[in-house]
């Protein structure tokens, strides 16, 4: 594969560090990455062939410019994307998710780069489609009171701007919508962020320390979960872009075969986390309390009652197909917090 140069702006968030750590495993390519902290690239900081930097992509603006002139690719990875601080601090999700990331965009098309741009399964919204289709599916907002729908509409306009740049500017893009990603770097189950964490990770912290397991309203929303690896495979097919396949097109990245209910993810975990004998202890005595949403995110929050994504762009542009079960890669998720055990590295030695 002929070298490449590629940006990861957001290097130690939950994707970027998937998958700097994947271009490293698996291609000869360059990675520069940039992000507030590293904890979480440890690993990959060792790679001669990835050079990292603590930046502030807002306050670090000509330092952001002037790696983006020396790349080919660019993926700004940097975004608040967990429910609740939508909700509680919308104006914190505007200036990053948005402005900051307006800017990069029109880096990109100034210096004729090569942009992959995280959008969301958030920009369907409340698409009462059986199957989320990229190209087809209407994308459904709620009133303006709920302001849990600013970080889809964010990330819709910027979808729009940078399609539009696509088509009347040259830029050469892909859109990518994660569906529920779920994985081991996604947050630290033993300290998660009271009430701000996503779902997994606030129901295994619940659950290992004894607290009640909050269903916000009852848990019958469904969910399709996707590990982390999988989604990293076609992030790297989409890097690819074998004969330019990619370009100008959006992809849904999801698990279809892995539909769940909340309430049916509760069960699980307190099942697998009975399976580690420190906490099982804990798991036999698990406590699910039923909670409205508006005790449990306030007043702006409206919930998505279903969120499955049609992965057949992927399928057949890509040639992708997710392999791995909600039970699998919740079990590699507990034992890297509970046991210490890395996956990745096993798999590397
Ligand atoms: N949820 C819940 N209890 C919690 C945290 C989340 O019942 O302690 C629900 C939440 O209302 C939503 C689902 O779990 O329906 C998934 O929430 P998450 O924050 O992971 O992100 P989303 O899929 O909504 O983007």
């Amino acid at each position: 594969m002929a070298n490449r140069k590629i940006l990861i702006l957001g290097a130690n968030g939950f994707i970027g560090s998937s998958l700097v750590w994947k271009i490293l495993t698996d291609t000869d390519w360059e990675v520069v990455g940039a992000d507030l902290s590293d904890n979480k690239i440890t690993e990959s900081l060792k790679n001669p062939r990835f050079k990292f930097s603590k930046k502030d992509i807002v306050k670090d603006r000509d330092w952001v410019e002037e790696q983006v002139k020396e790349c080919d690719t660019v993926l700004p990875l940097v975004a608040i994307a967990t429910p609740a601080l939508y909700v509680k601090d919308p104006l914190r999700v505007y200036r990053l998710d948005y402005e900051a990331n307006m800017e990069i965009v029109k880096m990109c098309v100034a210096h004729r780069k090569r942009l992959i741009f995280p959008s969301t399964s958030e920009v369907y919204g409340m698409c009462p489609d059986e199957f989320f289709d990229e190209y087809k599916s209407n994308l459904v907002l709620g009133p303006i009171e709920k302001e849990r729908w600013i970080y889809s509409c964010i990330k819709q306009m910027l979808d729009r701007v940078i399609w539009a740049y696509g088509n009347h500017e040259g830029l050469q893009f892909t859109l990518f919508r994660p569906f529920n990603f779920i994985g081991p770097k996604q947050d630290d189950i033993k300290a998660p962020q009271e009430g701000a964490s996503r779902v997994l990770t606030q129901f295994s912290h619940n659950i290992i320390n004894g607290k009640t397991i909050k269903l916000v309203d009852g848990g019958k929303q469904k969910r399709a979960f996707t590990f982390i690896d999988d989604a990293m495979d076609c992030m790297l097919k989409i890097l690819e872009n074998k004969g330019g396949c990619a370009d100008g097109k959006i992809f849904n990245i999801g698990n279809p075969y892995q539909e769940y209910s909340i309430r049916e993810l509760a069960e699980m975990l307190v099942e697998l986390v009975g399976e580690y004998p420190e906490y099982a202890e804990n798991a036999k005595n698990a406590k699910i309390e039923i909670v409205p949403s508006e005790d449990y995110y306030g007043k702006g929050y409206q919930d998505v009652s279903r969120r499955m994504p049609s992965i057949k762009q992927a399928e057949e542009i890509l040639g992708w197909k997710p392999a791995t079960d909600l039970r699998t890669a919740m079990k590699l998720t507990l034992d890297y917090h509970l046991l210490g055990k890395d996956y990745e590295l096993e798999r590397a030695k």
